[in-house]
């Protein structure tokens, strides 16, 4: 039998660890799972091979190391058949620093870059050097096929005028204090869907692409390129998130700094991980926790129009830099593919001419639907494609590779 070229990838979050390996011609998945709950008493892991389902859960917190070591000794190597057919490994690394703009094959350089940006993205760069550190100790045979694909990469080309942000500019020049923007894989893997879905060439593709989860951000994409993003120099700016505030006065940081006499790193901890969702609702970072509450609970309620009013306010900012000429809204994500009450409040009256509007029961019933398209007759289109991060970064690897090697 025929050997198919399959990529490993690897998605390391800082309390997940999710991996699939891919077959990036035909687009199959044959293995996929995702830990989750790492480093807590309720550690878990689910995978699905052959359209089965399987899952474990630990009676002891698990570490990335932990659960890589099950992985390997109790998934792939019961999968051998399929992991034998790893030729490389996709890694997800959320930020490129300044230096590391597109897709590259991993060496000792590269990972010094993707230390630096530890300061830019201190969540999650230092798990994915982590995922890499393992697979390279692990698979030593594949030790030039491991990939990093940047989520920063997307942005590479905003302008100036977007990225720059209004302090002394030296901030800037010498300490690369931008925005860099975040979730770029998904937003491009969408914006590739669109192209196809609405039979409109890339480059003459204007769109807003909503990528709402446990973060989230939005992004303006004229011709094809991203333009603007509500992420910043890390992914606290912008939208509300699960427990991330996003956009806040940055005076709220000296208030608490001198009022509740608190340190910059307990202000840090309150901004990344005990605000957004969780914050305002007192419930939970999870949006299906605070949803299932909004019509009973005060506080549900107040997160989740904070969250949408939010959203719908980029959203309109972004039209303005569309020239005048926007071919679809874009929902995906866990909260932006699954909630249909999001998708409603931050459309509601967006457009004064009716040129943007949602059909109810398109909306309500997009899952059942399967059909991208939840606007009314008339309205410029307004979808929900389900993002694939895993299948972006095992086309990308699989592409470095072949035009690495060649050179
Ligand atoms: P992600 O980071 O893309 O995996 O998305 C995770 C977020 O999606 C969590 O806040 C979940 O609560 C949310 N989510 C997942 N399924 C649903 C659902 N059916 N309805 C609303 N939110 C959901």
């Amino acid at each position: 039998m025929k050997k198919k070229k399959l990529i490993l990838v690897l998605n390391c979050g800082s309390s997940s660890l999710k991996f699939s390996i891919i077959n990036p011609d035909n687009e199959i998945c044959y293995l996929s799972g995702i830990a989750e709950c790492l480093y807590l008493n309720n550690s878990q892991i689910k995978w699905n091979c052959n359209n089965i389902q399987y899952q474990k859960l630990f009676l002891n917190p698990m570490s990335h190391e932990n659960i890589f070591d099950f992985i390997l000794k109790k998934i792939f190597i019961t999968e051998k058949a399929i992991f034998s057919q790893v030729v490389a490994i996709g890694h997800r690394v959320v930020h490129g620093g300044i230096k590391l703009t597109s897709t590259t094959i991993i060496n000792n350089k590269v990972i010094n870059e993707i230390k630096k940006a530890i300061i830019f993205s201190p969540i999650h760069n230092p798990v994915n050097l982590m995922g890499i550190q393992l697979t390279l100790n692990t698979f030593p045979e594949l030790s030039k096929k491991n990939v990093a694909v940047f989520d920063t990469a997307f942005y590479k080309n905003i302008p100036k005028k977007a990225y720059l942000y209004a302090i002394p500019y030296y901030l800037y020049h010498d300490y690369g204090i931008r925005r860099y923007g975040a979730h770029g894989i998904s937003h491009q893997y969408v914006m590739y869907q669109t192209s196809v879905i609405l039979n409109k060439k890339i480059n003459q593709l204007n769109m807003i692409s909503c990528h709402l989860g446990n973060g989230s951000s939005v992004s303006a994409i004229y011709k094809g390129i991203c333009v603007d993003t509500s992420m910043g120099l890390t992914p606290l700016e912008g939208l509300v998130m699960g427990t991330r505030s996003g956009d806040i006065d940055p005076s709220i940081i000296f208030f608490m700094y001198k009022k509740l006499k608190i340190s910059i790193n307990e202000i840090n901890t309150i901004l990344t991980f005990k605000s957004g969702l969780l914050g305002l609702s007192n419930i939970s970072s999870d949006f299906r926790d605070v949803e299932s509450q909004y019509y009973i609970n005060k506080k549900a309620k107040y997160a989740v129009d904070v969250f949408c009013y939010r959203l719908k306010k980029y959203i309109s900012s972004y039209i303005s830099l569309m020239n005048g000429v926007l071919d679809g809204i874009v929902f995906t994500g866990g909260i932006g593919e699954n909630s249909p009450l999001v998708r409603k409040l931050s459309i509601d009256n967006l457009s004064l001419m009716g040129l943007i509007s949602i059909d109810e029961e398109k909306n309500n019933n997009f899952k059942k639907q399967k059909n991208h398209f939840i606007n009314t007759n008339g309205s410029i289109p307004i979808l929900v494609i389900p993002t694939n991060e895993e299948l972006a970064i095992a086309k990308k690897t699989k592409k470095c590779i072949n035009v690495q090697s060649i050179q």
